[in-house]
């Protein structure tokens, strides 16, 4: 098969490779979309440390089971499908205690660490387990199913903090999952929603996905303005998407006493933490780490119109223009969300 092949740091290429061998649980997928994340970008140059080549990375993807393992028995070849990124063990203490996003030996697709090696979907086929797959349904499209990975990292974060229809949220860095979490807060109904972020384009982008005020991170009066918004007592909620200290910094500023601050952004390993503001306003931290069941919510939310996925689909080319496409990506071209590689 063809694939997308991370040779060495930096240097991508197609490649005719083995088509992967399938176990026994798993199912073979014929690719039909597969989206760049922003974890493969970061990782292509080594910095990570989590896509050491040579490995098929591509983790956010949707297409066709073309066989079956022998254990396999509820799903069949045509099987329109999507799967989470997580693989995940059954039997581990978390996995069994509903937290399998924590479970001890989890692999993810298109990952290599210094711990496993699972080549992912930016090829013509991928192997997949069969508990980790999704039935997409009708009327949604394999590009759309391939964006239901993000969306359910920000649903994942939402679930933690569970933010109610009365309630205002903060979200800091109007990305790709600051994005979707802003149009999540607006399913529930909250009140208000506040985009904060240093991009303007990225702001007009958060107001149409249903954000109802926006403001620059360097706004010298963005505390005076979220104050005004909310009683002079702050948010209930804050959500940071990006993970420097001047985020979440901004994030733990301006939610109210007694608020929660959930975190999804890991830009940096460490960051200089406001002790003293958390432990006297009695502040809730917590960190939101990937998915954990919300596949089929997400996807319903889409197939209901309720999500909007194309909006941040910027651009569906070829897997053989991948690498170029990648160059874009890690340059950070302006206005470039998702882009979506077919196969
Ligand atoms: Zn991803």
């Amino acid at each position: 098969m063809k694939a997308l092949v991370l040779e060495k740091y930096n240097q991508l290429k197609i490649k005719e490779v083995e088509n992967p061998k399938i176990a026994d649980d798993e199912v073979l997928v014929k690719v039909k979309a597969a989206g760049i994340c922003g974890s493969d970008v970061h990782g292509m140059d080594g910095s990570t440390g989590r896509r050491i080549p040579p490995i098929i990375m591509g983790h956010e993807a949707s297409g066709e089971i073309v066989e079956v393992g022998s254990v396999v028995s509820e799903w069949k070849v045509g099987d329109k499908v999507t799967f989470d990124s997580t693989i995940y063990p059954l039997d581990d203490w978390f996995t069994l205690k509903g937290h399998y996003n924590l479970s001890d030996n989890r692999q993810v697709l298109g990952v290599s660490c210094d711990d496993f090696v699972r080549n992912g979907a930016f090829a013509e086929f991928v192997a997949v387990p069969r508990h980790i797959l999704y039935r997409i349904p009708e009327g949604v499209s394999f590009e759309q199913a391939a964006m239901v990975e993000p969306v359910a990292v920000a649903m994942h974060a939402i679930k933690l903090a569970g933010p109610e229809a009365s309630e205002t949220a903060i979200v800091v860095g109007a990305g790709m999952i600051g994005l979707f979490v802003i149009q999540l807060l607006k399913v529930i109904g909250c009140k208000k929603i506040i985009a904060v972020d240093i991009d303007n384009e990225k702001l007009k982008m958060a107001l149409e996905l249903g954000a109802t005020h926006s403001f620059k991170s360097s706004d010298s009066g963005l505390k005076d303005h979220i104050l005004e918004l909310t009683n002079q007592r702050g948010a209930d909620h804050a959500f940071e998407a990006v993970g420097i200290s001047e985020t979440v910094g901004l994030a733990i500023d301006n939610v109210r006493k007694g608020g929660t601050v959930t975190l999804l952004g890991n830009l940096t390993p460490e960051i200089q933490f406001p002790l003293q503001s958390v432990v006297t306003r009695q502040i809730k931290v917590q960190g939101s780490c990937a998915i954990c069941g919300e596949y089929p919510a997400v996807l319903d939310l889409i197939a209901d119109g309720k999500v909007n996925v194309d909006a941040m689909i910027s651009k569906v080319v070829q897997l053989a223009e991948g690498a170029g496409w990648f160059q874009r990506l890690y340059n950070k071209e302006k206005g470039l969300f998702k882009v979506i590689l077919k196969p």
